[in-house]
């Protein structure tokens, strides 16, 4: 009988989960016994690379060996990084990671039950990813010798999850806030299929930010005259043993009203924080997961909500029950917080695989939560005119024909593709993000004014595909992620 595979590659954890014969979901320990597995790689001087909890330990003392919270440069096409003779790139070091999650799986299962190494997997990924980082969590998981069947929004997953349990109609937002990501997703669980409404987030928020706080707080209460910010720059150990420090108490006082901070910079310091401080100096950060959901409940059209799940390690800070209960009047069910999402993957899998689904539930519509458009001339002016917009549903396929040859004996075009955050058809040029730009020939003149009919098409898997018709003639752009290339 098959099983099938789920995988939350997370920001600072991941995990992976299993749906077996019996349509059963438990997530895989690893190795060390644990449910999830810190998304740490730490790398030997001869190269080798080890993962998890001894390469999270491995950070206070040999940080420049070190690597964590790989995720949030998955859109950086500039990360640059050497540790001793290898080039560190978001793509290796996230292959590691899940070769970590899959052989510790693997073994389990060889030496447990004698069965075949797994293969086939869906990944998660923030609802929020672009293009981009899409293509290379997708390579991450090739490198890792994986088939990745498909990627799936972590917010979906999470929900997947939760509506095994509960099926009734209704709609939900799912807030997902990690330790580098937030994410959140409005859905609609109706007659037994969840669609996403909307779908938001910033991967530059998470954890982390709250951690960071807290450093601040401590080394001002001490009148140390230096921020977290230039000890990350500048002194990367201290910073280490700071963060560390910091997301301990993080956690504290999620229990506790105050706690202290025992650190060594240029001497021994133990700073006291309290519940309170540490609320009041992170509002701001609160302030901006609330405007992210408002601008998500706006693409979803305010539907009324009826359930609030939260996930993510994060969403254990009492600030963000006491957030969510003021914002929505609802009491948020904090939900499985680190296995959620995997055990949705491994759902999504095995609807996938076998194409329908013993669980009661089916997936509709998810989304992109990003616009993709071309650079064009409207009127005299340079825009981008977008071709699928942050509020369409994630499998799209779309034909234009508004466009056309600019000129005489024109025998190709040129193409700019860029990502943005405008849910309109076109929008200014500064607003989008380049990600690919490149030459279409069709290799003959033709007049100008040629209609050029542009076909774009995005899968279950969020990458996209652009197709320009010119006479009768189909050529492909390919969108390459810029900056890393792939073998
Ligand atoms: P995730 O990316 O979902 O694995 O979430 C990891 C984040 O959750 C990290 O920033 C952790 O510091 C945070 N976290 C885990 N447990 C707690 C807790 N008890 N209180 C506050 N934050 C936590």
């Amino acid at each position: 009988m098959e099983e099938f595979y789920g995988i939350d590659l997370g920001t600072t954890n991941s995990c992976i989960a299993i749906i077996d014969e019996d349509d059963t979901v438990t997530v895989v320990t690893n190795k060390e016994g644990l449910l999830t597995t810190p998304s740490v790689v730490a790398y030997e001087e001869d190269g080798t690379p080890f993962v998890g909890n001894a390469a999270k330990a491995n950070m206070a003392n040999d940080p420049d060996r070190t690597v964590a919270f790989i995720k949030r440069e998955m859109s950086n096409a500039n990360y640059s990084r050497k540790i001793g003779n290898i080039d560190i790139n978001p793509i290796d070091v996230s292959a590691e990671i899940l070769k970590k999650l899959v052989n510790d799986a693997n073994m389990k299962r060889r030496d447990d039950y004698g069965k075949d190494p797994i293969n086939k997997v869906v990944i998660t990924v923030p609802a929020y990813f672009g293009n981009e980082e899409r293509s290379r969590t997708k390579e991450a998981g090739k490198r890792a010798g994986l088939d990745v069947i498909t990627l799936i929004n972590e917010p979906t997953a999470a929900a997947l999850s939760f509506g095994i349990k509960n099926k009734q109609n209704r709609n939900i937002l799912v807030y997902d806030l990690g330790g580098g990501t937030f994410d959140v997703s409005i859905m609609q669980i109706k007659n037994g299929i969840i669609d996403t409404l909307a779908t938001n987030g910033n991967h530059q928020l998470g954890g982390v930010d709250w951690d960071e706080t807290i450093v601040n707080c401590v080394l001002k209460k001490e009148n140390i005259n230096v921020t977290c910010k230039d000890l990350k720059t500048n002194d990367f150990a201290t910073y280490s043993s700071l963060m560390i420090a910091a997301e301990e108490a993080k956690k504290i006082l999620t229990d506790r009203e105050k706690t202290s901070l025992r650190y060594n910079y240029k001497g021994i310091h133990n700073t006291e924080i309290t519940l309170a401080e540490f609320e009041e100096l992170t509002q701001e950060l609160m302030g901006m997961t609330g405007n992210i959901i408002d601008e998500a409940m706006k693409m979803a059209g305010n539907p009324k909500i009826d359930d609030i799940l939260i996930v993510g390690g994060s969403s254990r800070m009492r600030m963000v029950k006491t957030f969510i209960e003021k914002k929505f009047g609802i009491t948020p069910r904090l939900f499985e917080p680190d296995l959620a999402v995997a055990k949705g993957a491994a759902l999504y899998a095995a609807q996938e695989e076998k194409g329908y689904t013993e669980t009661g539930l089916q997936m509709g519509d998810d989304k992109g939560s990003t616009s993709y458009g071309m650079a064009s001339w409207v009127g005299d002016k340079h825009m981008i005119s977008n071709l699928i917009l942050m509020s369409d549903n994630l499998c799209v396929e779309k034909s234009f024909d508004k466009f056309s040859t600019r000129s005489d004996n024109q025998t190709g075009l040129h193409v700019s593709l860029y990502e943005n955050r405008v849910n309109e058809d076109v929008c200014e040029l500064y607003l989008g993000k380049l990600l690919q730009e490149g030459d279409i020939d069709w290799g003959y003149p033709v007049p100008k004014g040629t209609p050029a009919k542009l076909l774009v098409n995005r899968g279950k898997d969020g990458i996209i595909k652009v197709y320009i018709e010119i006479q009768g003639q189909k050529k492909e752009f390919v969108i390459n992620t810029k900056g890393i290339a792939f073998n």
